[in-house]
């Protein structure tokens, strides 16, 4: 059948981590690979109340298509939370409602990437990202994410070398897969790179309203508007199934996008965005996310308490101030792909770091996910995985 698939989707690979949720589904098994939301978290009464006032309000209305960048009261209400967060000035206009923001990414590649061309990402990188822009086959050229955010001195040694790269993705806030946030001073120094060297970064950030510790630090796009088109998602603070995500687009950009997402779906779920902008409206959207913030910030403590506990030396992990994820280092001796297989025999499943890497000789490292598992499942899964991994030293 080779001669019917398109060149594009020849490199194109399944998500591994989907493949691994299959095995992780087995009851028995203790589950930190998945990166979902806690259902438990889900504001079901008030959603169910929210679908019944639309469809009574709107009536036939509610049902109808919609315009492509969104339904405008919902745009409205992003701008204004930018403002009352950050203290930043967003016009609405400028906003456009996607169907999760993985759909940002498949527009932006759309729009903004050709094939062979570079397209500088963090490392590790959200996997998603990876398989969204690797559609418009672009080179990927990776650069190191530590502890204070992206690797600055590697990201000035390509510019000066030359690359044909003018998008930058990054994941600022709790970063899927790693749970490292970029420092202030990092964010910084990074938006003047952008504007110097005029590259435009997609800055994706579902998980940053997650903030358990600490103050929040300000968006790159607040810090260079005409160089960063901003991605956020309702899927990790209100529910993921409505599919409903937005970017923020700087104005040279706004029409080429619309025009993508109009020929891609004509408009997201106009339903879900009334329903979403209802709920809303009707309850308070910061009450309902320090339930959450709450939860995971417990089950992380309770995951880093384990950690501590129970991990061989020369095992390091992040310790994240917010977001669902922590980065497990091991030695390097050890493949994380070889403990996943000795840890499924202890019934305990994690996602490999491995598929996060352009570069392939990086195997030792893992992804921990803290949002839907409680205190003591969490220290008998680490227990378990622990003891899996002395096994392998
Ligand atoms: N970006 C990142 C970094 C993510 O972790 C996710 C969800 N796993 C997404 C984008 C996509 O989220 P959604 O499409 O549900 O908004």
């Amino acid at each position: 059948m080779q001669p019917f698939f398109a060149q594009r989707f020849e490199k194109v690979e399944p998500s591994f981590i989907r493949e691994i949720l299959k095995v992780a589904a087995n009851p028995e098994i203790i589950s930190f690979a998945g990166g979902l939301p806690n259902p438990h978290l889900f504001p079901v009464k008030a959603i169910e109340q929210a679908c019944q006032d639309v469809l009574r309000e709107q009536g036939a209305a509610a049902l109808q298509y919609a315009t492509t960048e969104g339904f405008a009261p919902l745009r409205q209400y992003i701008a204004d939370r930018y403002l009352s967060r950050h203290g930043m000035e967003v016009n609405p206009d400028n906003i456009l409602i996607t169907s999760g923001s993985q759909q940002a990414l498949d527009l932006l590649g759309k729009v903004l990437v050709n094939e062979g061309q570079d397209l500088i990402i963090e490392e590790p990188g959200y996997l998603g990202a990876i398989q969204a822009f690797s559609v418009y086959q672009p080179n990927f050229k990776p650069i190191t994410l530590g502890e204070e955010g992206l690797d600055l001195a590697a990201l000035d040694a390509l510019l000066e070398q030359g690359t044909s790269a003018r998008l930058l993705y990054g994941v600022p806030n709790f970063q899927n897969p790693s749970g490292v946030s970029y420092s202030r001073a990092n964010r910084e120094a990074l938006a003047e790179r952008l504007v110097r060297h005029d590259l435009l970064m997609v800055e994706d950030d579902p998980y940053g309203e997650l903030r358990f510790e600490r103050e929040h630090l300000p968006p790159i796009a607040k810090l260079a508007p005409h160089n960063t088109v901003l991605l956020g998602s309702f899927s990790k603070t209100v529910v993921p199934a409505f599919r409903l995500g937005w970017m923020v687009v700087p104005d040279w950009l706004r029409k080429k996008v619309t025009i993508a997402k109009q020929a891609t779906d004509l408009h997201s779920n106009a339903f879900s965005q009334q329903v979403l902008h209802r709920f809303l409206c009707d309850n308070s959207l910061d009450a309902h996310l320090e339930k959450i913030k709450e939860v995971y910030g417990r089950q992380r403590a309770a995951m880093e308490a384990a950690l501590t506990r129970h991990c061989p030396p020369g095992v390091s992990y992040t310790r994240p101030e917010g977001g669902m994820f922590l980065w497990l280092t091991l030695p390097s001796s050890v493949s994380a792909m070889a403990l996943f297989d000795e840890a499924i025999k202890e019934k305990v499943a994690f996602v490999p770091g491995a598929p996060f890497y352009v570069r392939p000789e990086i195997q030792n490292t893992l992804r921990l996910s803290f949002s839907c598992v409680d205190e003591a499942t969490t220290e008998e899964g680490i227990q378990r995985l622990c003891r899996a991994l002395a096994r392998m030293l």
